[in-house]
């Protein structure tokens, strides 16, 4: 078999992606009765009845007193910042998406980055509280690939220092860690509903929470600030969920444990296989507690593998496998982040070691045994292929540096 990449045919004629969005049957047919349903109310947006219900079961679903359904993840973070009435530096981990580190500097709050734990690709709570200082006011955790971080440790530090915790949980929708439901933890926590996640409603997100003060705060932030009828008291935005997407959240929740279940049979197939492949080694996955088994992250060991990850991955697009580097380059290392804490930025080894050797390989509801099957095949005959693959790389960059 000729790696695509030096000539062969592509392992797939179309592209596998991370996270493309499948919808079953019964959740379409579901989602357009509900929209039926919207349109004979004539009401779309504003706090409708089926945000109302999405509100409520979403709550139950994590376990939290209050659920504030919002148009995506990242204005729940900023109205979250907002409603906090934070001011000075907020800690969080440089691996993440770049949204958590926006939504910080976009609420003028000054991101302190921290490295993460080696094994877990998760915030360190001996890094963060290294990095606390007079004018630290927040941490924000990130729950990531379907695991839970260290948020007791955290919760420990936070509760010792009198500062805010809140936690990215855009990949950690019904997750657990033992008995704690993602939710719970911390002053609030937010989840994305953004399509390419495990529960997508085209876009959202929500802001859990067991704080009334937080809730009824964010309640009126997301709807410009009005506190009644024609009574505005805080700088609000829009940040308000459709009935639209309400009404998908609605018609996938039905779904929920049929997907877990789903994802949990694809991860365990790659796992199988791709951990059998020298070089290769994967990230454990709800070994703390319930996942959704949302991505299937692993790791290549340049030496062991006889590639780098970059070189990997670069195959990997010519056979039509998108796999991803998330998270690479950390936010310490964008160049938006790098020209702006110029001196300030610390240097955070953990999170450049792993964002050098983490991929994230493609992955849907709809993944057939046999797609983890080919895929492994593929990363195993590059493996076999390596010297030439070098070669093939070092000619390809020169030729993209040189057009
Ligand atoms: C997707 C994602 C976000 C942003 O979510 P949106 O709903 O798209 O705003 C934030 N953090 C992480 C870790 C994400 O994966």
């Amino acid at each position: 078999m000729i790696p695509a990449a030096l000539g062969g045919p592509p392992a797939f004629d179309r592209p596998l992606c991370v996270g493309a969005p499948r919808v079953e049957a019964e959740t379409r047919a579901l989602y357009y009765r509900l929209m039926d349903d919207a349109f004979d109310r004539a009401y779309l947006t504003n706090d409708g009845p089926h945000v109302r219900e999405f509100e409520r079961r979403i709550g139950e679903l994590h376990q939290v007193e209050y659920c504030a359904a919002i148009c995506n993840a990242t204005i729940a973070q900023i109205i979250l910042l907002k409603a906090l009435r934070l001011c000075g530096e907020v800690i969080l981990p440089s691996f993440t998406f770049v949204a958590t580190a926006h939504a910080v500097l976009w609420e003028n709050l000054t991101p302190v980055f921290c490295d993460i734990d080696e094994e877990t690709c998760m915030a360190d709570p001996k890094h963060v509280e290294s990095l606390i200082t007079s004018r630290t006011c927040a941490i924000i955790g990130a729950h990531l690939f379907g695991n839970v971080c260290d948020a007791p440790a955290l919760e420990a530090i936070a509760h010792r220092l009198g500062l805010a915790l809140l936690f990215d949980a855009a990949h950690a929708f019904g997750c657990s860690l033992g008995d704690r439901t993602v939710g719970g933890f911390g002053k609030a926590e937010f989840l994305s509903f953004h399509a390419t996640k495990f529960f997508g409603t085209f876009e959202g997100g929500a802001i859990l929470t067991n704080d009334s003060e937080i809730h009824r705060h964010s309640r009126m932030l997301r709807n410009f600030g009005f506190r009644t009828y024609d009574d505005v008291g805080f700088l609000g935005i829009n940040g308000k969920m459709s009935e639209s997407s309400a009404a998908m959240g609605l018609a996938s929740l039905p779904r929920v444990s049929e997907r877990i279940e789903r994802n949990r049979i694809t991860y365990e197939a790659y796992r199988r296989r791709l951990g059998a492949i020298p070089g290769i080694s994967v990230l454990p996955v709800g070994q703390q507690g319930r996942s959704n088994y949302q991505y299937f992250v692993a790791f290549v060991d340049s030496e062991a593998f006889g590639l780098s990850r970059d070189v990997l991955v670069d195959a990997l697009w010519r056979e039509n496998i998108l796999a991803r580097k998330y998270f690479y380059p950390g936010c310490h290392k964008m160049d938006f982040y790098c020209n702006r804490f110029r001196e300030a930025m610390p240097s955070l080894p953990v999170t450049d070691s792993v964002g050098a050797r983490i991929v994230c390989f493609p992955m849907n509801l709809e993944f057939p045994e046999r797609d983890t099957e080919r895929i492994a095949e593929v990363v195993s005959n590059v493996k076999d292929h390596a010297r030439e693959m070098v070669e093939w790389n070092r000619r390809d960059n020169s030729n993209a540096s040189s057009s």
